[in-house]
């Protein structure tokens, strides 16, 4: 039978999966020798057995006897008894920390009987019962599922009958008579007696806090932080300390440095003659932290010594919950704190300049998440701006414009060179033109999986989401916050998508330090920018991987070589034939003659060539790799129905050039483009287009080392399924190459299946593979990306199908074992076959690791992600394995 509990001798801070976090750093304190209460832990493994079987597991309960009948030894009391009771608290604790989420109980033990024990051996009538009262309230709203407010209006009634503010000023006699009353609305809504068996109110707790895992806001927080659903919760049970012993008692909340900037100092508050959750509850103002130096002096030096020893121990900023009985310090939890990027970044290298850790560890003790953050333009907050409302922070930036109520007048608005926030209660997919229009979008309904979530992270939109204190009115063309403030259509808003604060009016935005460093237009005087650096510095040092750029004009290149690009690994020539030159390539379509054909081809030609001269200047030395056409003609040409409508409104004095423009039009029109006449498939049907492009690419690099430059060019042919397409147009590239005298490497995006499955033959035509991730994720999946992810994908999430979307990071399982299989394959054909990924997935810490897993040459992304990816790298190539950073 498996060992269900530990006692905090046994456990320790290693074994979070099996005790929790909370379990397992209660063990490590009392290993370190703090004064921790004594307790024992309830493993996640019953829980997990708990649950599935609908009761716990057998044997548990006997268990759990042995360790409460050592503990009651120990102590020298026994659970509940009549004359000196033990009391105990049962609190949940799961692997990872879900704030707020599940249930605690304290004070189980005490009753009819076993309070005037209490109150005899603490001396003090009023103490026992406010410790009484508070186990019915706890119990009674987590165990017993009745509504807190009832508990809490009680307790308010109680202080307006004796004219009072503060719970302070309620005696022993109103504590007792709440007792009185809070057992009725026990009776009243259960239609039984509360519990007065100490035995049974300890199992019950336990019970209920093993079913708090599946309570729905536990299971909604874990979905948006992306916590398994089948880890389940630990559970403790630990001997009550009391902080509500009177004034030389209380209880706080520390830090071992400042979360919000890392600064090394005393953080915290504390609060006099109170219990555990009156800190964060709000009930009285507390105070901070330093006072207890002139209250408690002997505490407060002890505290801080012992703030030193877990800083140390851990190497890392802690926080901490402590309680003070009547001058005795007990330390009741700690665990490495959250923090914000910034200050994520600030620590790990303070630490490192303690000597308490080295560089490599502080490259993995930050995220290319929170670099990310770092990097987004954010607003100059000052000290009396509030924000109005506060809701999730769902895709970041800054974003400012006039609040508008629907996705037509967000178009309207935006279409009139206006700035516009689209506000919903919830956004649909027919929502979807007002996104892309507006400069940000705020809701108030709904989480990080929310549609408006979902598609605005997609399109790396500003959102901030489920802002529920705000009341959205769509019809009257307003919404109404917090104390009335109401905004109607056109007033100016600003959203924070990184903290989730949505504020009146304009907030100026400024730039973010850390891209001024990068761009390397800021001073580097800033501690955080210093910090950035160092940690830059040592991932570019230990990563394996390459990192280059997805850039398509000289100022996109420049721009990412300054953000520390060592080449691109995508351009793409589409837009090269956009814009004036749509006549000439609709020359090329309407072309009935070879000669005709030929005259479009080489009208084009000597702008693609400027277009390339260009690139190759600004990555000079580094490699470019060009991708030759990808997009389906027709996108560009008119559109079927406009060209239609006018040919027709014209009737017989349609311009000739129109009618034959409709004929082709219709002729190129498709069912499903992207599944159409693209890629390499153009290149076989339209005779001389890839040769067109190839000859301007081979006169780029001529006309680039004739100035003296080292142009690099590498040749990617795109939706390959088939060797024998590459074969083809690669003896035709191969050829221009070499009467040119150029030297190019001749590569394919691996971005079909069939591609990624016939990989090793098509090794033999290829020298180097990039991962198209997007397309091949669209064909793997078989979705649309354009359409399902504003369609159903919110759906999708929530259904638990898949934790993020696959376009977003990359699906290991599937389209991850299709590149892991293409890479294998290439690589037996071709033992220094190159291969990359250029899809937008280079930019995604999780994809970056996963192609250092499977052992890609190198990642290329968006050239803000630039620095993202270079840190992810090198954090990949640290610790090899799977990040662990909640
Ligand atoms: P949470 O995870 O929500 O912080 P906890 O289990 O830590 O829940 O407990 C809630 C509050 O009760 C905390 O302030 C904690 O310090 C306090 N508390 C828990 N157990 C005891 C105990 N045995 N004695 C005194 N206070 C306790
Ligand atoms: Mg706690
Ligand atoms: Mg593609």
């Amino acid at each position: 039978m498996p060992k269900y509990v530990y006692d905090f001798t046994e456990g320790n801070k290693d074994l979070k999966d099996l005790l929790g976090g909370k379990g397992a750093n209660l063990a490590e304190m009392t290993n370190l020798g703090l004064p921790v209460p004594a307790g024992f832990t309830i493993t996640t493994e019953a829980c997990r057995s708990f649950l599935t079987d609908g009761g716990v597991p057998e044997g548990l309960w006997d268990e759990v006897e042995a360790h409460l009948r050592d503990m009651e030894t120990g102590m020298g009391k026994r659970l509940g008894a009549a004359g000196d009771p033990l009391l105990v608290s049962v609190r949940s604790g799961a692997k990872f920390s879900m704030p707020g989420m599940m249930e605690t109980v304290l004070n189980i033990g005490l009753n009819d009987e076993s309070v005037h024990g209490l109150a005899e051996q603490a001396g003090d009538e009023r103490f026992a019962w406010d410790s009484y009262r508070r186990l019915i309230q706890m119990f009674g709203r987590t165990v017993l599922g009745i509504e807190g407010d009832r508990f809490e209006d009680a307790i308010d009634d109680a202080k307006r009958t004796k004219g009072v503010d503060s719970d302070l000023d309620l005696g022993a006699a109103d504590f007792q008579h709440l007792v009185e009353i809070y057992k009725g609305i026990v009776k009243d809504a259960t239609g039984e007696e509360f519990p007065s068996d100490p035995r049974s109110q300890m199992r019950m707790a336990v019970e209920a806090v093993f079913n708090s895992w599946n309570a729905p806001r536990a299971v909604v927080y874990r979905r948006q932080e992306r916590i398994p659903a089948d880890l389940g919760t630990a559970v403790n049970i630990v001997a009550m300390v009391f902080g509500n012993l009177g004034m030389d008692s209380g209880t706080g909340v520390a830090f071992t440095r400042d979360p919000g900037s890392g600064q090394q100092g005393v953080y915290g508050d504390y609060l006099q003659n109170a219990q555990g959750e009156d800190v964060v509850a709000g009930i009285r103002n507390t105070l901070p932290l330093q006072e207890l130096e002139k209250i408690d002096p002997a505490s407060y030096r002890q505290l801080i010594g012992i703030m030193e020893t877990l800083e140390n121990h851990y190497r890392d900023l802690c926080d901490i919950e402590f309680t003070i009985e009547r001058g005795k310090l007990w330390m009741l939890q700690t665990r490495v704190g959250k923090r914000t990027a910034g200050a994520a970044f600030r620590i790990a290298t303070q630490l490192a300049d303690q000597g308490l850790i080295d560089l490599d560890e502080a490259v993995e003790r930050v995220s290319g998440d929170q670099l990310a953050q770092l990097m987004f333009p954010r607003f100059a907050i000052h000290a009396d701006l509030r924000p109005i409302a506060k809701g999730m922070n769902a895709s970041p930036g800054a974003a400012v414009g006039k609040a508008v109520f629907s996705s037509a007048r967000a178009e309207e608005l935006s279409g009139q060179g206006e700035d516009v926030i689209l506000v919903r209660r919830e956004t649909t997919p027919d929502d979807l033109a007002g996104m892309i229009a507006a400069r940000g979008v705020l809701t108030s309904r709904g989480g990080k999986t929310s549609h408006a979530a979902v598609v605005a992270r997609g399109m790396g939109k500003t959102c901030v989401c489920g802002a529920e204190r705000l009341e959205v009115d769509a019809k009257e063309r307003r919404f109404t916050g917090p104390g009335g403030v109401v905004v109607e259509e056109g007033d100016v808003i600003s959203i924070d998508g990184t903290t989730g604060e949505v504020y009146l009016g304009e907030v100026p935005v400024m730039a973010s330090p850390v891209v001024e460093y990068f761009e390397g237009t800021g001073g580097t005087g800033d501690a955080l920018v210093q910090a950035v650096h160092r940690i830059m510095t040592h991932a570019d040092e230990r990563r394996r991987m390459a990192v280059r750029a997805n850039a398509d004009t000289p100022e996109d290149a420049a721009r990412a070589r300054r953000f520390g690009a060592q080449g691109i690994g995508l351009c793409r020539t589409e837009h090269m034939f956009l814009g004036e030159r749509r006549q000439l390539v609709e020359d090329l379509i309407l072309a009935v003659s070879p000669e005709e054909r030929q005259a479009a081809l080489d009208a084009l030609e000597p702008l693609q060539k400027s277009d390339f001269v260009g690139i190759l200047a600004a990555m000079d030395g580094l490699p470019v790799t060009i991708r030759l056409i990808d997009p389906p003609l027709h996108e560009f040409l008119p559109d079927l129905t406009a060209l239609s409508v006018k040919v027709a409104l014209a009737g017989d004095d349609a311009a000739d050039r129109d009618r034959k423009l409709l004929a082709a039009v219709k002729r190129l029109h498709e069912q499903n483009p992207m599944l159409g006449l693209r890629g390499v498939r153009l290149g076989l049907v339209i005779p001389g287009l890839f040769a067109m492009q190839v000859r301007a690419i081979a006169q780029a690099a001529v006309e680039r080392r004739a100035a003296g430059g080292d142009p690099r060019a590498e040749i990617m042919i795109p939706l390959v399924s088939a060797v024998q397409e590459l074969e083809g147009v690669r003896d035709e590239t191969e050829r221009i190459l070499e009467r040119a005298g150029v030297e190019a490497l001749i590569g394919t995006m691996i971005e079909v299946p069939r591609a990624a499955l016939t990989a090793g033959q098509i090794a033999e035509a290829a020298r180097f593979f990039s991962f198209g991730t997007n397309d091949l994720t669209q064909m793997t999946w078989g979705f649309s990306r354009d359409d399902v992810e504003a369609a159903f994908f919110s759906r999708y999430l929530e259904l638990g199908i898949f934790g993020v979307s696959p376009f977003e990071s990359i699906d290991r399982a599937g389209v991850g074992r299709l590149m892991t299989i293409a890479v294998e394959e290439g690589r037996k054909t071709r033992p220094d076959l190159k291969i990359g990924i250029c899809g937008e997935h280079g930019g995604d810490p999780e994809s970056v690791r996963f192609c250092h897993e499977i052992g890609l040459d190198y990642v290329s992304c968006s050239p803000f992600r630039v620095p993202v990816a270079r840190l992810e790298a090198g954090r990949a190539a640290l610790s090899g394995g799977g990040s662990d950073s909640r």
